[in-house]
Protein backbone atom coordinates (compact mmCIF):
# COMPACT_ATOMS: atom_id res chain seq x y z
CA UNK A 1 0.00 0.00 0.00
CA UNK A 2 1.58 3.55 0.88
CA UNK A 3 4.12 4.82 -1.08
CA UNK A 4 7.51 5.01 0.95
CA UNK A 5 8.71 7.77 -1.18
CA UNK A 6 5.77 10.38 0.42
CA UNK A 7 7.58 11.96 3.35
CA UNK A 8 6.32 15.45 2.58
CA UNK A 9 2.89 16.16 1.49
CA UNK A 10 2.49 19.19 -0.95
CA UNK A 11 0.55 21.79 0.02
CA UNK A 12 -2.54 21.47 -1.65
CA UNK A 13 -4.54 23.95 -0.16
CA UNK A 14 -1.73 27.14 -0.73
CA UNK A 15 -1.34 25.49 -4.51
CA UNK A 16 -4.82 26.77 -4.66
CA UNK A 17 -4.85 29.46 -2.88
CA UNK A 18 -2.05 30.39 -5.32
CA UNK A 19 -4.16 30.11 -8.06
CA UNK A 20 -2.19 26.91 -9.57
CA UNK A 21 0.66 29.16 -10.38
CA UNK A 22 3.56 27.35 -8.44
CA UNK A 23 4.44 23.68 -8.39
CA UNK A 24 3.67 22.50 -4.86
CA UNK A 25 6.49 19.65 -5.13
CA UNK A 26 8.73 22.36 -6.09
CA UNK A 27 7.67 25.31 -6.72
CA UNK A 28 8.55 25.82 -9.84
CA UNK A 29 6.20 28.05 -11.98
CA UNK A 30 6.76 26.12 -15.02
CA UNK A 31 3.80 24.12 -15.43
CA UNK A 32 2.36 22.74 -18.73
CA UNK A 33 -1.42 22.85 -19.01
CA UNK A 34 -3.30 19.97 -21.40
CA UNK A 35 -6.65 18.16 -21.96
CA UNK A 36 -9.13 20.44 -20.44
CA UNK A 37 -12.01 18.56 -19.61
CA UNK A 38 -15.27 20.51 -18.67
CA UNK A 39 -18.36 18.21 -17.73
CA UNK A 40 -21.25 18.83 -15.43
CA UNK A 41 -20.21 22.19 -14.04
CA UNK A 42 -17.47 20.80 -13.14
CA UNK A 43 -13.72 20.83 -15.31
CA UNK A 44 -10.62 19.07 -14.85
CA UNK A 45 -7.20 19.71 -16.45
CA UNK A 46 -3.97 17.94 -16.45
CA UNK A 47 -0.92 19.61 -15.08
CA UNK A 48 2.66 18.52 -15.35
CA UNK A 49 5.51 20.34 -13.68
CA UNK A 50 8.35 20.57 -15.89
CA UNK A 51 10.75 21.33 -12.86
CA UNK A 52 10.19 17.92 -11.07
CA UNK A 53 8.06 16.27 -13.38
CA UNK A 54 5.36 15.62 -11.03
CA UNK A 55 1.79 15.47 -12.51
CA UNK A 56 -1.51 15.84 -11.17
CA UNK A 57 -5.08 17.30 -12.13
CA UNK A 58 -6.12 21.22 -11.89
CA UNK A 59 -10.17 21.11 -10.43
CA UNK A 60 -12.66 24.42 -11.91
CA UNK A 61 -15.72 24.98 -11.21
CA UNK A 62 -18.44 26.42 -12.63
CA UNK A 63 -18.86 30.09 -10.63
CA UNK A 64 -20.26 32.72 -13.41
CA UNK A 65 -21.60 33.47 -16.80
CA UNK A 66 -20.61 36.23 -19.05
CA UNK A 67 -23.26 37.24 -21.62
CA UNK A 68 -22.54 39.49 -24.58
CA UNK A 69 -19.05 40.33 -22.86
CA UNK A 70 -20.47 40.99 -19.48
CA UNK A 71 -21.09 39.16 -16.14
CA UNK A 72 -24.88 37.40 -16.43
CA UNK A 73 -25.55 37.74 -12.88
CA UNK A 74 -24.43 41.25 -12.07
CA UNK A 75 -26.02 43.01 -9.56
CA UNK A 76 -26.03 46.82 -11.25
CA UNK A 77 -26.48 46.72 -15.63
CA UNK A 78 -23.67 48.30 -16.66
CA UNK A 79 -25.01 51.76 -18.06
CA UNK A 80 -25.03 52.34 -21.94
CA UNK A 81 -24.24 55.72 -21.84
CA UNK A 82 -21.84 57.61 -19.66
CA UNK A 83 -23.20 61.27 -19.90
CA UNK A 84 -19.45 62.85 -18.58
CA UNK A 85 -17.08 59.93 -17.22
CA UNK A 86 -14.31 61.01 -18.45
CA UNK A 87 -11.73 58.38 -17.42
CA UNK A 88 -8.08 59.52 -17.64
ZN1 LIG B 1 7.46 20.52 -9.52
Amino acid sequence: MGLPSEDKKPDWKRYVDNQGLKCPYCGSVDLACDNLDADGGYAHQDIECNGCGREWQDVYRLVDVNVDGGPANADEPVPDDHPDSQEN
